[in-house]
C-alpha cells in the first residue's frame, strides 16, 4: 500500500505524509463525494484514489477513529461526537469544522484530495468554499452517487470494515478472501456500529434533511456531477471515470 491510499494519513492530522504525485497525474485533483449512507462513496473513493494518487480523507474515519481514545482524555466535544455518531445523528458542524481545519495539511497537499463524508450540510459546505478561497484551491467536480432506498439498506447490512486499514468490504458484492480478514492488512473485518439496522434508519433521515440540499449547493456552483450508482463497484468506477474525462477532469 502506498503513503495515498493509506486512509489512516488523514487521521494523522498535521503529522501525516504522502508520497508525490504518480506519474500519470499532470495536476493534483480536488474531489468532493456525496451520497447516502451505503451508495458507495468509499468504495469509489478508494478506486479514484488509487487512479489518481490523491488521498481520501474521510470526516467519518477521524470520528471513528476518535472512539478508541480514552474517554477520559477525550473532550466533552468529542464525546458528544461520538454521542451522536453512535445513534447515527450527524456531529456538530462546529466540531466537524475544527476536526478539518486541524488537518488543513491534507487539504494543501500536492497528491489532491478526495472528500468522503464532508462537507455533510450546506453550512460545511459554505465553509469549506471559504476555506479552499483562501488556500487558492479549486474543486475539480462534486461527484454525487445516487441510488434507489431498497438497494441502499441491502448494502449497508451487508457492509464490513476493516478495522486497521479502513478497507470497505461487502459480504455478496466485494467479499473478502478470507471471511472476515482484509485482503489488504490482515485486519478483522467489522459491522460498523452505525451500519446496524437502527442506526441506519436515523442516518437516513439526517441525509435526507441536512445533506441532499448540498446537491443543489454544487449545481450552482457548475460542480455538480450526478453518477448512478447501481451495479457493482467497477461499473460504477468505470462510469464515474467516464464522466469526469466528459468533464475534463480525470487526466
Ligand atoms: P461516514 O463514515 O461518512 O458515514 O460517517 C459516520 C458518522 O460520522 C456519521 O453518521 C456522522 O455521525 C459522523 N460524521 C462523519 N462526517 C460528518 C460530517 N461531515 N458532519 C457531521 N457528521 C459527520
Amino acid at each position: 500500500m502506498n503513503a495515498k491510499n493509506d486512509r489512516a494519513a488523514w487521521l494523522k492530522g498535521p503529522a501525516a505524509h504522502c508520497s508525490p504525485l504518480p506519474e500519470t497525474q499532470t495536476r493534483p485533483r480536488h474531489f468532493v463525494l456525496l451520497g447516502a449512507p451505503g451508495v458507495g462513496k468509499g468504495t469509489q473513493a478508494e478506486l479514484l484514489s488509487a487512479r489518481l494518487g490523491a488521498c481520501q480523507l474521510s470526516t467519518g474515519d477521524i470520528f471513528r477513529a476518535a472512539k478508541s481514545i480514552a474517554a477520559c482524555e477525550r473532550s466533552p466535544a468529542l464525546n458528544l461526537a461520538l454521542d451522536a455518531m453512535r445513534k447515527g445523528e450527524l456531529v456538530s458542524d462546529e466540531t466537524v469544522l475544527a476536526m478539518v481545519t486541524e488537518r488543513i495539511v491534507c487539504l494543501r497537499c500536492g497528491g489532491g484530495f478526495l472528500l468522503d463524508g464532508f462537507p455533510r450540510t450546506v453550512a460545511q459546505a459554505e465553509a469549506l468554499t471559504r476555506l479552499l478561497a483562501r488556500e487558492q484551491i479549486q474543486l475539480d467536480a462534486v461527484l454525487s452517487y445516487e441510488l434507489p432506498l431498497e438497494t441502499i439498506v441491502a448494502r449497508l447490512s451487508g457492509r464490513r470494515t476493516c478495522e486497521k486499514c479502513k478497507a470497505v468490504y461487502h459480504v455478496q458484492s466485494r467479499p473478502a478472501k478470507v471471511e472476515g480478514v482484509c485482503d489488504g492488512c490482515g485486519g478483522n473485518l467489522i459491522q460498523r456500529e452505525d451500519d446496524r439496522p437502527e442506526s441506519v434508519k436515523v442516518r437516513m433521515a439526517a441525509y435526507e434533511s441536512s445533506t441532499a440540499p448540498l446537491a443543489d449547493y454544487y449545481r450552482k456552483l457548475n460542480l455538480l456531477v450526478s453518477v448512478s450508482a447501481e451495479g457493482s463497484p467497477e461499473a460504477v468506477y468505470q462510469r464515474t471515470v467516464q464522466m469526469l474525462e466528459a468533464k475534463g477532469g480525470c487526466g
